[in-house]
């Protein structure tokens, strides 16, 4: 930064005076009395403008379903296959390298004999 861009204190603030966040407005549903968005559905009860736009009670059921099998799923990898992956993976690990050890010391010692 050099100190011909530097702005005065008063200008930052002057700048920042219109950074702050404003509340955002909310309209009451006419048939829960939730607080919506204005001109959006009702997100509790699914009417909009007076009648029913959108069936909420099943989409509230998909979603259930939806998160419980994420959940599920979530649950299974957190605790079943990491230690399964560090339990297989190791002794795989450790046979494949001293196999692949083996084979390479057996195959770099043979090439090694042939080239020498
Ligand atoms: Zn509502």
């Amino acid at each position: 930064m050099v100190i011909r861009m530097r702005h005065t204190r008063s200008h930052t603030k002057n700048r920042r005076s219109h950074h702050a966040l404003k509340a955002v407005p909310l309209s009451v549903c006419s048939n829960c009395g939730a607080h919506h968005r204005p001109h959006h559905m009702c997100l509790d009860c699914g009417f909009y403008n007076g009648r029913q736009v959108m069936d909420l009670s099943t989409e509230k059921a998909k979603r259930e379903a939806r998160m419980q099998a994420k959940r599920e799923m979530i649950k299974g990898e957190g605790s079943i296959p990491q230690p399964e992956k560090n339990e297989v993976s190791e002794p795989v690990a450790e046979d494949t390298t001293k196999t692949e050890t083996k084979a390479k010391k057996t195959t770099k010692k043979k090439p090694a004999k042939k080239v020498e």
